[in-house]
């Protein structure tokens, strides 16, 4: 691969000023704005294996993969063709098709507690549903949800979000109402106390507890021992739902998600990301007794006129097929060499640095010691990241453009692309290094 980096964006720049006037922040999802880390969008052009190519001519070693999604890489021959052969025999019914159960086998297979699942849009419509599911079925108001944990733009969720709010210093969103927030019960993550005490506090009100199944929106960072396990006896004792949000997790950290990983279940899942192959699909499912209360078996609506798109279903499906073992031992070993190459580096150029990971998803805390909540990440020398990002930028390597994302290699990171990533590093470190507070 000839590797061109490092030209000035100056077609992007023009694109961002042009969609800044029709397109507010110029970008269709904060993050995407370069907002904490400065600097000019990069307008994507194309991209295949592991290698995005930006409006410039840059190439660039994506290691975002859409913020999940792209497990495989980029156009991968057999979801393209899966994708064209579906689109080709038509693009939307709003009738059943024969695929739509086949996905849902799939991931009914996949992840054990999963009796039945709904196939939506996003993961934003999947964890809404499914907290209205909980608060149907079990007749209660209010939730329970954890500092830095990000469920998608659901209004009675943006409360402490994580990483796209924490990107623009947000506590929450102008436009909650407060009767939506003050039926959410928010509490640090990694805090079992602080459950108890919420139960406590609310007897007989609370309708679930919804946490991602292992934290990735405030960077990786993993429950600790017990955890789960104490919001599934919590749940439990206090005839609650407990929510497993694997919209990141799901079918990334393993075959069968973070639920592969520590075995606990919840009694609701909800999926995005992976398994929509890189198309808008998500899912939500769990114990049949509960996928009964919904429509049209059940009293609690949900609906959408595209949900179980065949094109998107048919990317989903084959993305899932071909994530098999090999794929994950892949992802996991790209994983561990991408944190192996981000903490030698950091520690070369003498910045205190901590990397972490959740399963295969990656961060690096510019802090001493390991991250267990959100407090903590907030705490990180974050201002060292934008120079840190540039420094990869610049040469050639896609990092997350924020300091609170976790980041997501594919399969197909090869030696080829390891080795642009180690001579990127050391720049980007020495640039972290010499990065001074409340600068960007
Ligand atoms: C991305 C994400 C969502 C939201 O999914 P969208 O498809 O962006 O609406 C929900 N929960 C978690 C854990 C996520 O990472």
């Amino acid at each position: 691969m000839t590797v061109s980096t490092g030209s000035e964006p100056e077609v992007s720049a023009q694109l961002f000023e042009r969609a800044s006037a029709v397109i507010p922040g110029g970008v269709n999802s904060p993050v995407r704005a370069f907002h904490s880390v400065g600097g000019t969008p990069r307008f994507i052009t194309e991209a295949s294996g592991y290698t995005m190519t930006d409006a410039d001519g840059n190439k660039y070693v994506d290691l975002i993969s859409s913020w999940g999604p792209m497990i495989h890489g980029h156009a991968h021959p057999a979801i393209v063709e899966a994708v064209q052969k579906a689109a080709s025999t038509g693009l939307s019914f709003g009738a059943p098709t024969e695929r739509e159960i086949a996905l849902a086998e799939e991931i009914v297979r996949r992840v054990g507690p999963v009796d039945q699942v709904r196939l939506v849009n996003s993961g934003t419509e999947a964890t809404m549903t499914a907290v209205r599911l909980a608060r149907g079925f079990t007749g209660r108001t209010k939730i329970v949800k954890f500092s830095g944990c990000y469920h998608g733009h659901v209004d009675a969720l943006l409360a402490d979000a994580g990483s796209g709010l924490a990107t623009f210093g947000l506590p929450t969103s102008p436009g909650v109402t407060g009767a939506q927030a003050s039926d959410t019960i928010v509490v640090p993550y990694n805090d079992l106390a602080a459950v108890e005490a919420a139960f406590a506090e609310n007897p007989g009100q609370i309708a679930c507890i919804i946490t991602e199944a292992a934290a990735g929106n405030m960077g990786a960072v993993p429950p600790v021992p017990g955890f789960n396990s104490g919001l599934r006896r919590l749940a439990t004792d206090n005839g609650a739902l407990l929510i497993m949000d694997e919209v990141m997790t799901g079918f990334r950290v393993s075959a069968a998600g973070w639920y592969g990983i520590d075995g606990i279940a919840g009694d609701l899942y909800t999926f995005g990301k992976v398994m929509s192959g890189g198309l808008p699909a998500a899912a939500f499912g769990g114990r049949a007794d509960v996928m009964a209360y919904l429509a049209p078996a059940g009293p609690v609506y949900q609906a959408g006129t595209l949900s179980g798109n065949p094109v998107a279903v048919a990317a989903g499906l084959t993305s899932l097929q071909l994530a098999d073992a090999a794929v994950y031992e892949k992802l996991q070993k790209n994983s561990e060499r991408l944190g192996g190459l981000l903490g030698d580096a950091l520690t070369e150029a003498g910045v205190r640095h901590h990397v972490q990971f959740a399963g295969t998803m990656v961060s690096v805390f510019f802090s001493d010691g390991p991250v267990t909540d959100y407090a903590g990440a907030k705490a990180a020398e974050t201002w060292r990241y934008p120079a840190f990002f540039h420094g990869l930028l610049s040469r050639g390597v896609y990092p997350p453009p924020s300091a609170f994302e976790a980041w997501f290699v594919s399969a197909a990171l090869d030696d080829a692309a390891f080795e642009i990533i180690a001579d990127a590093l050391p720049h980007a470190a020495r640039a972290a290094a010499r990065a001074e507070a409340g600068t960007k």
